[in-house]
């Protein structure tokens, strides 16, 4: 099945963007989590949303979620690591799912932070985002997984029932070490930053400050991975994806918007550009059809 439009991400830019697609009948798939957006969830109290003064954003998610499941729409729990532009429509890879769209809104967000030294050197050559997809390169190997969130847990105790050893690298406060702790009894918890991650042609080492571990792949598991990551070819500015007023990136049928569009960093700015976005993707699927049909008439 190829759907009209697949949005990746699930926060106000995603949503957005999916009610304002499927207000206008097109075929969706919103790809992202059940829980929407972390950065909803953790902000106290907002005031700059228009209309919810003082919201939590617990409860400006939740009415998020109101609207959406008014709305029929459904979010697919898939984290999509790759995207191709394949010529006339685009394909989504989440592990061994494959998904086909004509249009594509990335609706990402930013991770705040830097990349650790040598991450960006050594992808793909033994630094990898998802631990499910590759986990099979890494039968009886050593493995270190760098966990920006609690998934990367479940990411870890997966790796861990291929790899000979696992180390967990957590890189938020884990809370419940007593009570529900959810790694595997043998893994091993490095309670320390990582300052580097090394090797020569392939990874081989994970540095901290005073010591260091041997490795034969690290996992870095975050909210969201760089753009220019997942789709080859996507034009980045400063860790942003490069976009005209219209949400256009340099790719044709690929849009994007909210956060990794650039700041500034807001919930209702990530809104108005998922409506716009969402908006520039029925234009396109439009005049896909037009020209299909000067083509037909033609014959
Ligand atoms: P996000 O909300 O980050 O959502 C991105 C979504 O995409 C996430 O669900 C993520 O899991 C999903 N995703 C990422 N990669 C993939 C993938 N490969 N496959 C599938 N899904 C993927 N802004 C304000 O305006 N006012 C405030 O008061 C305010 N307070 C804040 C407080 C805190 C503590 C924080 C952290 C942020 C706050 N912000 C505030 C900023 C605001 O949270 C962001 O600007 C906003 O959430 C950005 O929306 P977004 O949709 O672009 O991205």
């Amino acid at each position: 099945m190829r759907y009209d439009i697949a949005i990746v991400g699930s926060g106000p830019a995603g949503l957005s963007a999916a009610i304002n697609a499927k207000i206008r009948n097109k075929n969706i798939i919103v790809f992202g989590n059940k829980g929407l957006s972390k950065k909803l969830e953790k902000a106290p109290k907002i005031k700059n949303y228009l209309g919810f003064y003082e919201i939590s954003g617990k409860d400006l998610k939740d009415k998020f979620k109101n609207h959406i499941d008014s709305m029929g729409i459904e979010i697919n729990n898939n984290k999509i690591t790759n995207i191709y532009a394949m010529g006339d429509y685009f394909a989504l890879v989440s592990g061994k799912n494959m998904f086909e769209a004509t249009t594509v809104i990335l609706a990402i967000g930013v991770q705040y932070g830097k990349p650790i030294k040598g991450e960006e050197e050594y992808l793909g050559r033994g630094v990898g985002y998802c631990a499910t997809c590759d986990a099979p390169l890494y039968k009886e190997k050593t493995v270190a997984v760098i966990g920006y969130n609690k998934e990367a847990e479940e990411e870890a105790n997966f790796l861990n029932e291929i790899a000979s050893k696992t180390y967990f690298i957590p890189m938020y406060k884990r809370e419940g070490l007593m009570r529900g702790n959810r790694l595997d009894d043998t893994i091993e918890i490095i309670n320390e930053k990582p300052v580097q991650i090394k090797g020569q042609t392939l990874v081989n080492q994970v540095s901290f400050k005073n010591k260091y571990i041997d490795v034969d792949g690290v996992f870095i598991i975050k909210d969201s991975a760089s753009p220019k990551t997942l789709v080859p070819g996507l034009e980045v500015e400063d860790s942003h994806v490069k976009v005209d007023v219209n949400m256009n990136t340099n790719i044709a049928g690929c849009f994007a918007c909210g956060d990794i569009a650039g700041k500034p960093y807001s919930y209702i700015k990530s809104a108005g550009q998922g409506h716009i976005a969402a908006i520039a993707a029925v234009s396109y699927l439009d005049q896909l059809k037009i020209q299909e049909k000067i083509k037909l008439d033609n014959l």
